[in-house]
């Protein structure tokens, strides 16, 4: 037996705009359980039906709460449990989908209830394809990925705040700055993405000053996030990385492989620059320009009125 109430759990990671749509999707009311900040459950107060806020001590992690949840969704049985793909959301999505008995099902798109079950539509094979799919109600755990625009503010929802247990195994014991600025690249307008073409970390500052004269974020493609470690693992872009929908993308030296266009889907305007005219990348954009970024990147930003700095390794 349900309650037709339909769940978005949220940490405060607020990349939950997919999540909500798709939540709104079922058609019930959308209840928000917020483990986090109650600023992050105020933030959500006017666009959902009701804040449930479950607050943990500082030196608590999120994950926690994952058991005390999952029995909450084992003895209030909502329709549904949507939530974002996040790390910490998606442990908690995992230990509700096991109380449930059921599976987390990843890359949902959209989700409608049919012939009184759950219809829903996600993406396989690194964004290849889309299959749908039927859950029973009451078991549709389901993982959406991005999304920062958070739907229109209605009235605001009472906040109620919520005890639940959480775990004392864990507790922070120390935290330090890695030197990578947090970065939250779903909202970003424009953003400056690159690749493996770049050949020393030091010429990343040739692309940060192109990236500064056109107000844009800078990511990159998953080698250089993890692996070479020149970026933070918050900036890069794919179906493992994060998920953009900017106005811009300019794709610079990358070829664009289907496990990093997945995440800029969503971008209006493509605009890859490479060497290679075969690069996939290439037929996967709006506009090509077949250049050396190390001549490219730096007449773009002179040609915006910034200074023409050339690459500290010159390429090489
Ligand atoms: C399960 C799985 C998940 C993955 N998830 C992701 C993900 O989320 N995000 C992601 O990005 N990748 C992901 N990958 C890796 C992905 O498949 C690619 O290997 C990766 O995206 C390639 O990175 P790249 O384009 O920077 O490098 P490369 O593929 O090496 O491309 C470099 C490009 O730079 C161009 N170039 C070289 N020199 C120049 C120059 N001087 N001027 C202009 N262009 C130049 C080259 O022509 C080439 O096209 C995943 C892989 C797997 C198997």
């Amino acid at each position: 037996m349900t309650t037709g109430q339909v769940w978005v759990i949220v940490t405060d990671d607020l990349i939950v705009g997919n999540a909500l749509a798709v939540a709104r999707g079922l058609g019930g009311p959308v209840t928000a359980l917020v483990v986090g900040s109650r600023q992050t459950a105020d933030r959500l107060a006017p666009v959902v039906s009701q804040v449930r806020h479950l607050a943990i001590d500082q030196d608590t992690p999120a994950e926690s709460c994952a058991a005390g949840l999952a029995d909450l969704a084992a003895a209030e049985a909502p329709a549904a449990v949507v939530g974002n793909a996040g790390a910490t959301s998606r442990a908690l999505l995992g230990a509700v989908a096991a109380r449930l008995g059921g599976p987390v099902l990843h890359h949902v798109t959209s989700a409608a209830l049919k012939d009184g079950q759950i219809s829903l539509v996600r993406t396989v094979g690194g964004g290849l394809a889309e299959v749908a799919e039927a859950v029973d109600v009451g078991q549709a755990v389901l993982a959406v990925r991005g999304g920062s625009d958070l739907g229109e503010a209605g009235a605001t929802a009472p906040v109620a705040e919520l005890a639940v247990t959480s775990s004392s195994a864990v507790r922070l014991t120390s935290a330090q700055s890695i030197n990578h600025q947090a970065v939250e690249l779903g909202s970003a307008k424009v953003v400056v993405g690159v690749g493996r073409g770049m050949k020393a970390q030091a010429d990343v500052a040739m692309v940060r000053d192109l990236a500064e004269r056109l107000g844009a974020e800078l990511a990159c493609s998953r080698p250089l996030a993890e692996g070479a470690e020149w970026f933070g693992h918050d900036r890069y872009i794919g179906v493992s990385g994060q998920t953009i929908a900017p106005d811009l993308y300019l794709a610079v030296g990358l070829s664009g492989q289907v496990q990093h266009l997945s995440g800029a889907h969503g971008a209006k305007l493509i605009i890859a620059i490479n060497n290679d005219p075969d690069a996939p990348v290439m037929t996967n954009c709006d506009l090509a320009m077949v250049a050396d970024l190390y001549q490219a990147v730096p007449a773009l930003t002179a040609a915006l009125g910034g200074a023409s700095g050339v690459s500290e390794s010159g390429g090489k």
